[in-house]
C-alpha cells in the first residue's frame, strides 16, 4: 500500500467528490476525502475506500493548511490534488447580497488559491504533481440568474491556465474540468420538468452522473494525461461546445 499514489479530492463528502473517490480508490491511490460538513458521510466513505477523511472548510487559509499538514503526516506523499469544493446559488442578480458574492468566491475560488497554495512546496519539492481544478459550463459561457457562480467558475479557468503556465517548469500540470447539469444535491431543487427540459436540450439526450465527472477527473490526473495542462474538458452531453 505505501508504494500507492495519493489523492486529496476536496468537497469529497458528497456528489462529484464522492464519485471520484470511489474511481482513484479503484484504481490503488490512497485518498484523502475532505469535507466540510458531511462528516459522517466523509468517515463513512473513507473506512468503504481504506483512506481517510479529512475536515476542512476550504474558505478559511488556516483549516486547509492544516488539512493539507494532516494528510502529508498521514501518507508522506501527495501526487493529486482535485479542487472540487464548491457552493452554487440561483439569484436574479438585482437580488445578489455582498454576503452571497463573497461567500460564493470565499468557497469557490479562495477554496482553490488556499489549497493550492498549500500543496505547493511540497510538489515543488519533488518536482511532480497533478492539479485538477473543478469549474462549471456556466464558468465558460455565463448562466441567467447565477452571475455570481458563474464569475467565480470563470475565475477557476483563469486560474488553473495561469498556475499551468507558472507551474510546468516545476512539473506540475493543472487542468480544469467544467461539467455540464449532473446529478448531484448541487440540483436537488430542480423539478422533474426542469430535469427533462434540461435533457432534452443536451445533445446526448442524458444527464450526466458524478461517475461521467469523476472519470474526466481522473484521466487529467492520470499518466495518460502526461503532457496536457492548462486545459479545460467539459463533460457536459454536448450542452455547452
Ligand atoms: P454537492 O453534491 O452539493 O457537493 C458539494 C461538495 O462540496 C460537498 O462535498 C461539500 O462538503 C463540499 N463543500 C461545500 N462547501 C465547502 C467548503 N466550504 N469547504 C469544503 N467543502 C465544501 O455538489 P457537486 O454537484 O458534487 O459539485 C462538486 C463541484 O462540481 C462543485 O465545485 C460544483 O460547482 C461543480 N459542478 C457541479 C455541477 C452539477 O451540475 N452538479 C455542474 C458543474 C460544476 P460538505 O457536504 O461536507 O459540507
Amino acid at each position: 500500500m505505501s508504494g500507492a499514489k495519493t489523492v486529496l479530492i476536496t468537497g469529497g463528502s458528497r456528489g462529484i467528490g464522492a464519485a471520484a473517490a470511489r474511481r482513484f480508490a479503484a484504481a490503488g491511490y490512497r485518498v484523502a476525502v475532505n469535507y466540510c460538513r458531511s462528516e459522517a458521510q466523509a468517515r463513512a466513505l473513507a473506512e468503504e475506500l481504506g483512506g481517510i477523511a479529512v475536515q476542512a472548510d476550504v474558505s478559511d487559509p488556516e483549516q486547509v493548511r492544516r488539512m493539507v499538514d494532516n494528510v502529508l503526516d498521514k501518507f508522506c506523499q501527495l501526487d493529486i490534488l482535485i479542487c472540487n469544493a464548491g457552493v452554487a446559488q440561483q439569484k436574479l442578480f438585482t437580488d445578489l447580497t455582498d454576503g452571497d458574492w463573497r461567500r460564493m468566491f470565499a468557497v469557490n475560488v479562495d477554496g482553490v488559491f488556499y489549497t493550492v497554495r498549500a500543496v505547493l512546496p511540497h510538489m515543488i519539492h519533488r518536482k511532480a504533481g497533478r492539479i485538477v481544478t473543478v469549474s462549471s459550463m456556466w464558468g465558460q459561457v455565463g448562466g441567467s440568474c447565477e452571475a455570481a457562480y458563474s464569475a467565480s467558475k470563470a475565475a477557476v479557468i483563469g486560474l488553473t491556465k495561469a498556475l499551468a503556465k507558472e507551474l510546468g517548469p516545476s512539473g506540475i500540470a493543472v487542468n480544469c474540468v467544467a461539467p455540464g447539469f449532473i446529478d448531484t444535491g448541487m440540483n436537488a431543487a430542480l423539478t422533474q420538468e426542469d430535469r427533462e427540459a434540461l435533457r432534452l436540450e443536451t445533445p446526448l439526450e442524458t444527464i450526466g452522473t458524478p461517475e461521467d465527472v469523476a472519470e474526466s477527473l481522473f484521466f487529467l490526473a492520470s499518466d495518460a494525461a502526461r503532457f496536457l495542462t492548462g486545459q479545460v474538458i467539459a463533460p457536459n452531453g454536448g450542452l455547452v461546445i
